[in-house]
């Protein structure tokens, strides 16, 4: 048994070994959700941190592969470089041209991006959501709002709005979703059925100045699904503001499980267990423990 109660199988010379790399990553959650899933499926694999100092993914990789790793996530600073240096990668992956879990199909090393899928897996599991004809708005214009219009776009979002801070990056967002993507402004926002908040601005100013929220909360309201990527604290003052005007919520935490969860498919071959997934990490987060 583990420090945090989660049950595993003794390691061995035999134990196939994957592992989260980025940088800084002691904080990652990803060995707890992989090693929470192992022990689930019983099966005899582990996964670890690998802090890889930025500029060093393709170095990270080449000693990876040397040494046998049976697969890899990948996050920040790195996700644009191993994509980039994997053998090849997923229409997800190269779409977004970040990676955020690697493959090894038999020594060909294939790079794939499961944050997009990850939040409608999550959104499907916590609200029944389904992203086929909806109007879908995401404010943000980074590494995950990308994911997330890409990925709603797919899915058959009937429009996908992209809000930014800087206009030039929302445009290059917008174009991900195909044909049903464009660059709007805050003011779409009460049309829309989903709301996702892809910034970090969310959290508000803990100095209790007036803040720049990513919509407007009294944009918000009744029969919209309103989510917060951010999960570090569990409600952010923006979430609980939409909340208030009647809205259903959701923070990020379901987006970094199903995530895992898919990773954990993809290595493996197996269903990933879910439940044990999440029980393994709601803990620790509501608590405001790593992240
Ligand atoms: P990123 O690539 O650095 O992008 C940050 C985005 O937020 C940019 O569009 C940026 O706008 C915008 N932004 C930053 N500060 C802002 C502010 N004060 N006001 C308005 N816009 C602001 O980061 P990322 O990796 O996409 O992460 C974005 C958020 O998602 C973070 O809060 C992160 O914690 C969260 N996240 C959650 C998960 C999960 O699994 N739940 C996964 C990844 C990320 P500009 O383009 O104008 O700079």
């Amino acid at each position: 048994m583990t420090t945090d109660g989660t049950a595993r199988l003794e390691l061995s010379a035999a134990t196939r070994v994957v592992g989260v790399m980025g940088h800084p990553v002691a904080h990652s959650l990803s060995p707890r959700l992989h090693n929470a899933a192992f022990a689930q499926l019983g099966l005899d694999w582990v996964s670890v941190g690998f802090a890889v100092a930025p500029g060093r993914a393709a170095a990270a990789l080449a000693g990876a592969r040397a040494l046998g790793i049976a697969g890899l996530s990948v996050t920040m600073p790195h996700k644009e470089d191993v994509a980039a240096s994997v053998d090849s990668c997923t229409p997800a992956a190269s779409r977004l041209g970040a990676v955020n879990c690697v493959i090894d199909r038999d020594g060909w090393w294939l790079g794939d991006n499961t944050d997009g899928a990850g939040l409608l897996a999550a959104l499907d599991r916590s609200d029944g959501f389904d992203p086929g004809g909806a109007r879908c708005l995401v404010v943000g214009a980074g590494g995950a709002a990308r994911a997330v219009v890409a990925a709603l776009g797919d899915a058959g979002a009937a429009e996908v709005v992209v809000v930014n801070r800087t206009a030039v990056r929302a445009e290059g967002a917008a174009v991900l979703a195909g044909p049903v993507g464009r660059v709007g402004d805050v003011g779409d926002a009460p049309g829309c059925d989903l709301v996702v908040n892809a910034t970090p601005a969310g959290m508000g100013d803990v100095t209790g100045a007036p803040v720049a929220w990513p919509v407007d909360p009294s944009l918000l309201g009744p029969g919209q699904l309103v989510v917060d990527l951010v999960y570090h604290p569990p409600v952010t003052p923006w979430l609980a503001a939409a909340a208030d005007r009647g809205a259903r919520t959701a923070n990020g935490l379901g987006m970094l499980v199903h995530q895992a969860a898919l990773q954990i498919e993809r290595w493996t071959g197996a269903e990933a267990p879910v439940e044990a997934m999440w029980a393994a990490v709601a803990t620790s987060v509501a608590a405001g423990g790593p992240s």
